[in-house]
């Protein structure tokens, strides 16, 4: 046996200081102030004097092999060779000499790339990577962004918002797509649909039976085989159970559509931290353009717009307005389905903002 365990070598992620441009290593942690000289560029002044551009550009979000090339050849010939991408999935790049901003900007441009993202605009869309890698999408997210930003293209070049507006979408019911000003999120409108045959196979049972968080799926010997049964008035839809059993198919073109939910917020500068509350259930999960959900999320901005005050986020504004004159001025229906009338999320759900392990 050896005398020391083997030291982990595939966790976390690389040091990021080598990757760093020169100016930003020298001046870590001692930045005197930054300003925003125009939409999409940011200027940093260290104590030391030095000063860093920043430059942001939207991209696609799922970028080939060739796109990835030909964005690092740009930050080669017209940046100082350094490059990052945001975790909004923002790309930017740094220069340390003010005369290289122009032609740096003009050379995305010219490559078919947008510079914006800054400040009080409507920066990327964050998303999930759905048909990409994961085993459970409902729908592809990254379409619906793209859709979204090409009608959003604007916003996102332009500081006309209120506030900054942070948009986010999932491909599935139950896990990523998390807290955004909007949300464009899954919903599951049947319960799941088990190929009896498969399940055997296919499942481990007792996982698939703890899943489910209203205790709706219970085994069941189906045709002489071990399987599952569920019982449809307790199921709420989610898809938990779909991940580990794949038989108890829950997508389908017909009744998976999409929800959108506003008014999350992470950050905790201004007020504390805030969940998103559904505000449209049942649209249509229409590809390859999702016309309704982006004429909502349209309509809400053109409200939020109009309404809100200077540095008021969208969950500021909604708590300033109140619920009711927030459907009214976004012309949303509210029915009975934004009320939430589910107690068990009470026993069984994590219902604060901290990170329990
Ligand atoms: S949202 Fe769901 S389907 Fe999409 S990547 Fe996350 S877990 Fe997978
Ligand atoms: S969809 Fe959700 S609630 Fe319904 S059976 Fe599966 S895990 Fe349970």
């Amino acid at each position: 046996m050896a005398d020391k365990p083997r030291s982990p070598t595939e966790s976390g992620c690389p040091d990021a200081f080598q990757y760093m441009h020169p100016v930003m290593r020298k001046n870590y942690g001692a930045w005197k102030y930054h300003e925003h000289p125009r939409p999409g560029v940011l200027r940093h002044v260290g104590y030391s004097g030095d000063e860093i551009w920043t430059v942001r550009v939207g991209t696609q979000r799922i970028l080939d092999i060739f796109t990835l090339r030909k964005l690092c050849d740009i930050g080669d010939e017209f940046a100082d060779g350094y490059i990052h991408f945001t975790i909004r999935s923002n790309v930017e790049y740094m220069v340390a000499d003010e005369a290289k901003v122009e032609p740096l900007i003009k050379a995305i441009e010219d490559a078919g790339f947008i510079v914006g993202g800054t400040k009080n605009s409507v920066t990327m869309i964050s998303h999930t990577q759905g048909w990409l890698h994961c085993d459970i999408p409902g729908t592809d997210a990254s379409g619906v962004v793209k859709s979204m930003m090409d009608e959003l293209i604007d916003e996102f070049r332009e500081n006309n918002m209120p506030n900054r507006v942070h948009i986010t979408t999932s491909c599935c019911q139950i896990n990523c797509g998390g807290q955004g000003d909007i949300a464009i999120n899954v919903q599951h409108t049947k319960p799941p649909k088990i190929n009896h045959d498969l399940v055997s196979n296919v499942c481990e049972r007792p996982s698939v039976v703890a899943r489910c968080p209203v205790a709706a799926i219970r085994p069941a010997m189906v045709n002489g085989k071990p399987s599952l049964e569920v019982d449809e008035k307790k199921c709420i839809c989610c898809g938990a159970c779909y991940p580990p059993c794949p038989p108890m198919q829950i997508n389908d073109a017909e009744h998976t559509k999409l929800a959108i939910w506003v008014g999350g917020n992470h950050s905790n500068a201004r007020g504390k931290p805030t969940f998103q509350k559904l505000v449209a259930a049942g649209i249509p999960n229409n590809p390859p353009r999702w016309p309704e959900a982006n004429a909502i999320v349209k309509g809400i901005l053109k409200a939020y717009k109009e309404g809100a005050k200077d540095w008021e986020r969208i969950n500021d504004w909604i708590e300033r307005i109140g619920w009711p004159r927030f459907f009214e001025v976004t012309n949303l229906p509210f029915t009975k389905y934004h009320v939430d009338t589910w107690r068990g999320a009470r026993n069984s759900l994590n219902a604060s903002t901290h990170i329990r392990f």
